[in-house]
């Protein structure tokens, strides 16, 4: 049965490289496409259409995050599959030199993994050694972590005619060499004064690297833009949404999106529809499909008093690659006000209903429905709940619209209400990933709700969020339950049928919620992690769980598997706020045990169970564990020994040591320890609010706050001279 399947998914790409041969290829060597990634140099990174277009053929690379045009995460090998998953071990692991959430899915091409961490960092790796090659670092300012809602993330490289192209979290598209890691050119892609970020993975169509942004939850309005892949020049942009009313439309289909705006408040404030995640292309159709996110701000009556769509916000829109020209859109969530972005990932795919073959565009947006469009018009084929949501009941299939529960307007009732998902959605950025075998795709669920509220009067901060939301209903306000009970907060990874719109599997998340990404291969299995500190394979078709190794750290981000010298393996970047329940740190530099993590059959690598005291060559390991010296005297730190047991251990954990499993972070390891400044910055003024550090101004003296920073600097001295003390032990 597999090799029936399997010679069926060998054919379709053949007919596709021979369309595409016939097709507008202008920056792409005539050269045929080559059937195995070893056929080029280390390093080469020669990606052009051809392998692109061919991907499903060249199953031992991963060529792209998505693995293909269509992004569906599908992986034609099978040599590890459900007969023998047991027998796969670890072969090698890197620490990797950044902590905060790690998003990234490795790109393996002609034998390098190029992998992106936290800070927009990049590192390559040789494939059949682990060695590290070189590694990049675009040295973001590390206060532009302000400006990103969720987290310093970067969730991949692409790789095209031997560059490795990066978005940094600045804002900057960096072209760099794929052998060398060498800047080859570097632009700046947002209005460096507007709180505009990128974490999202550029793409590649024709030569053309296209990029979006993110930045809805502050004062930005969204578009994404194409550059020349050579020379970094600008070659189009289009905008998600119409901007200053007093001048001309830049494209024509913007006075129309026009009409479904009110008032002037979006475009001074931004209006958002950013393109921060979600993009696929079809290259039979020549259509590429990006996602657009949430309004800024959130509350429509701010935005847009009176309503309208807000076209093109929440929508999935098919763009011409050559030009940037509109061809259509499907808005999921019209006069959205919730933040339900549309970003999420999109994958193009061949679905075989009983009428016959559609070529569909199919999408899992934070609103809870499954959608299922027409590829080449965006006709609307199929939406279905995949989670208990309540702001809607239904899409109306004669309309495309959702039916809205009325009560989940909170802005237009005026009473607070309780709607579910809240505005992580029931999926995010996590990626989903399609199996042409069992038919089926596989999407991490996070069920929630959420309070939301209008405020009494709304003031534009022009240094952090912009929601015009209070998500507390308010003393003595009890909020509306739209559309009954609000469905109790759980995660699984559902199996769903696409055609059936219906789900075939789940496998529940029972003692740490949180999402991971997916991908499935021909082996009949699915990989993912979770956040209790594993790497699953499980049963594609049943959901039963085949094999699990523990990877000491959360896991956010999606698997990669391809070929070394014609043996699979199985890639994993793992890492994400905080440990796992029960687990300690045993990586020196990365607080969250940030590593990437390889696995083929046989393999005998260990993760190590302490923190190690040397390196695998003999060297002192050397923690990234830098305090000031301590000047302050015993009374002082004494003082705030108990202040920061009255105020800090609740979330920092007592003695300054966060609890495993803890969200807040270490403080021994914090740089703000240096600065008195940026200390009180975050602790006394609460510039770090938004990520869950209030400001404690009012309730603590500065006297008291210094007494708390000398605690922790006595602290951290105290750590880095137990670990001088660990090293030197024999
Ligand atoms: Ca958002």
């Amino acid at each position: 049965m597999r090799a029936y399947l399997k010679s069926l998914a060998m054919a379709a790409p053949a007919l596709m490289l021979g369309l595409a041969a016939c097709g507008n290829t202008p920056s792409v060597s005539s050269e045929p496409a080559k059937p195995a990634a070893a056929t080029f140099p280390l390093g080469s990174a020669a990606v052009n259409a051809e392998r692109l277009i061919a991907a499903d053929s060249e199953p031992g690379s991963w060529l792209t995050t998505g693995r293909n045009y269509g992004e569906d995460r599908f992986s034609p090998l099978d040599q590890i599959n459900d007969t023998n998953v047991a027998g796969l071990g670890l072969a090698w692991y890197a620490d990797i030199d950044t902590e905060r959430g790690q998003e990234s899915t490795p790109v393996v091409v002609d034998g390098v993994m190029y992998l992106t961490t936290a800070w927009s960092m990049l590192k390559a790796y040789d494939i059949h050694t682990g060695a590290l090659l070189w590694a990049y670092d675009p040295k973001v300012d590390r206060k532009k972590g302000a400006d990103a809602c969720c987290d310093v993330v970067n969730r991949g490289v692409a790789a095209w005619n031997g560059k490795i192209y990066l978005g940094a979290l600045d804002g900057r598209l960096i072209a760099l060499d794929g052998k060398t890691g060498k800047e080859v050119w570097s632009v700046q892609t947002t209005d460096t004064t507007l709180p505009y970020t990128i974490t999202g993975v550029p793409r590649i169509v024709k030569g053309k690297v296209v990029i979006g942004n993110g930045g809805a939850e502050y004062r930005v309005r969204g578009y994404v833009t194409a550059y020349d892949s050579e020379t970094g020049k600008q070659l189009w942009r289009w905008w998600t949404i119409p901007g200053d009313p007093s001048k001309p439309f830049e494209q024509p289909e913007l006075a129309d999106a026009a009409k479904t705006w009110n008032g002037d408040n979006y475009w001074k404030i931004g209006g958002g529809g950013t393109v921060w995640d979600g993009m696929a292309y079809d290259a039979e159709l020549d259509l590429l499909y990006v996602g657009t996110g949430n309004g800024n701000p959130w509350n429509q009556k701010i935005r847009s008093p009176g309503g309208g769509d807000n076209l093109y916000l929440s929508s999935i829109v098919a763009l011409d690659p050559n030009t940037g020209a509109y061809k259509w859109h499907y808005q999921t969530t019209p006069g959205e006000t919730w933040d339900y972005t549309a970003t999420q990932p999109i994958m193009v795919a061949d679905l075989n209903y009983k009428e016959g073959k559609r070529r569909v565009v199919m999408q899992a947006p934070k609103n809870g429905f499954f959608y299922v469009l027409d590829a080449k018009t965006g006709k609307l084929i199929s939406a279905e709940k995949f989670a208990p949501i309540t702001w809607a009941t239904h899409v109306d299939m004669a309309t495309g619209r959702p039916v809205e529960i009325p009560e989940a307007r909170y802005e237009v009732t005026g009473k607070p209400a309780i709607v579910a998902p809240a505005a992580l959605g029931m999926h995010n950025w996590h990626p989903m990933a399609f199996s042409p075998e069992t038919g089926l795709v596989y999407l991490p669920v996070t069920v929630s709700s959420a309070t939301y509220a209008s405020p009494e009067k709304f003031e534009l901060n022009l240094d952090g969020w912009n929601t015009g939301i209070t998500f507390t209903a308010g003393p003595s306000v009890t909020p509306v339950a739209a559309g009954g009970a609000a469905p109790k907060t759980e995660a699984y990874l559902l199996a769903w049928d696409p055609i059936a719109q219906k789900e075939v599997w789940r496998v529940p998340n029972v003692d740490t919620r949180g999402a991971t990404g997916v991908m499935v291969t021909s082996g009949n299995l699915v990989f993912s992690g979770n956040h209790a500190g594993e790497f699953v394979a499980y049963d594609a078709r049943t959901g039963a769980k085949l094999w699990s190794a523990p990877t000491q750290a959360k896991v956010v981000a999606a698997p990669a598997t391809f070929l070394v010298d014609g043996q699979q393996q199985v890639a994993i970047l793992v890492g994400a706020r905080g440990l796992p329940i029960g687990q300690k740190r045993t990586v020196p530099v990365s607080a969250n045990n940030s590593r990437i993590l390889v696995y083929r059959m046989g393999g005998k690598a260990m993760l190590p169970a302490e923190m190690p005291t040397t390196t695998a060559t003999g060297e002192k390991v050397t923690v990234k564990i830098d305090p000031p010296l301590l000047t302050a005297n015993n009374e002082t730190v004494a003082s705030g020994e108990g202040l920061f047991g009255q105020n800090c251990a609740v979330c920092h954990g007592a003695t300054a040591v966060p609890a495993a499993g803890s969200i807040a972070p270490d403080l021994r390891y914090s740089a703000l320890l240096a600065s008195r400044g940026q200390w009180n910055g975050a602790v006394r003024d609460g510039d770090r609010a938004q990520r869950g550090m209030p400001g404690f101004k009012a309730s603590l003296t500065e006297e008291q706050t210094d007494a708390i920073l000398a605690y922790v600097i006595k602290r951290a001295n105290d750590e880095k001279a137990a670990q001088e003390a660990a090293a030197k032990t024999p």
